[in-house]
C-alpha cells in the first residue's frame, strides 16, 4: 500500500473533476475514511497531509481519535448512530453526516457541550435500505430541529445506492444538490445549509460534478 501515492493520485482527481465542473480546486473537501485500517495506517496517511478524517462507527472512532487527539485534524463521524453511544462520543465530533431522526438530534443536543455541524441524511434514492429522511418529511422535521441549540444544520448527505447507473447517479446527486439550494434559500435559524456531503470512492467524480462540497473517500486511499 503506498499511501504517499495513493494520497496524491485521489487528490488530484479531485482537483481535476472541480476543473470539468468549472468549480475552484479548493471547492470540496476530502474525508479520509480510515474505517479499513488500524490507527497508525490512519496516522501514516494523516503524515502524507490529510485534514479532515472519518469513521463510521463509534468504536472505531474512538481507536482513531486516541492516536490522533494531537494532530490537529477535523474529525467527521460519517455513519449513523444509536442513542444510546452519543454520549461516548460527540464531544469529539466537529461534522457528524448522518442525522436521520429527531431523536437522535435531541440526544445529541442534551450531550454536545460544543455546537455540532450536522448533515441531515436524505433518502433522495429512496432505498428501502436506507437510512435518512424522505424528502416529504423534512417540512415537519426542520421547525423541530430549529429549536436545538447545539444542532447547526450545516448541509445535506446522502448515498447512492451500489448498483446505480450513470444516470440514477446524475438523478441522485442532482436532486440533493437542488433541495439544498432550496432548503438554504429558506434561511433557517441555525441551518446555513451550504454544504453536501455525497460521493465515495466509486461515485465522488459524479458528485463533484453535481456540486459536492465534502466527499468520503475510503477504498482509494488504501488499495
Ligand atoms: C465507508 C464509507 C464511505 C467510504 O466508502 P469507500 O467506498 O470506501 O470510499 C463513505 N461514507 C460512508 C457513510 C461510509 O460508511
Amino acid at each position: 500500500m503506498d499511501l504517499e501515492k495513493n494520497k496524491k493520485e485521489v487528490f488530484a482527481s479531485v482537483e481535476e473533476a472541480c476543473r470539468k465542473a468549472g468549480r475552484p480546486e479548493n471547492s470540496v473537501n476530502v474525508v479520509a475514511v480510515t474505517k479499513y485500517v488500524d490507527s497508525s495506517t490512519a496516522k501514516r496517511l494523516v503524515a502524507t497531509g490529510i485534514q479532515h478524517i472519518g469513521e463510521n462507527r463509534v468504536d472505531k472512532f474512538l481507536d482513531k481519535y486516541q492516536v490522533l487527539a494531537a494532530e490537529n485534524l477535523t474529525w467527521h463521524l460519517i455513519g449513523s448512530l444509536q442513542r444510546r453511544k452519543v454520549k461516548e462520543v460527540i464531544n469529539y465530533v466537529d461534522y457528524f453526516h448522518a442525522l436521520d431522526s429527531i431523536k437522535l438530534a435531541k440526544e445529541i443536543d442534551k450531550r454536545a457541550d460544543h455546537v455540532i455541524n450536522c448533515f441531515l441524511q436524505v433518502n433522495i434514492s429512496r432505498e428501502a435500505s436506507k437510512h435518512g429522511f424522505l424528502v416529504e418529511e423534512l417540512n415537519q422535521v426542520l421547525p423541530e430541529l430549529e429549536k436545538l441549540e447545539k444542532i447547526r444544520i450545516v448541509g445535506l448527505m446522502t448515498m447512492a445506492p451500489i448498483d446505480a447507473g450513470p444516470q440514477d447517479l446524475s438523478e441522485i446527486f442532482q436532486g440533493a444538490k437542488d433541495l439544498q439550494k432550496e432548503l438554504q434559500r429558506k434561511q433557517l435559524i441555525n441551518m446555513p445549509f451550504s454544504e453536501i456531503s455525497m460521493g465515495m470512492s466509486r461515485d465522488y467524480k459524479e458528485a463533484i460534478a453535481h456540486g459536492s462540497t465534502f466527499v468520503r473517500i475510503g477504498t482509494a486511499f488504501f488499495k
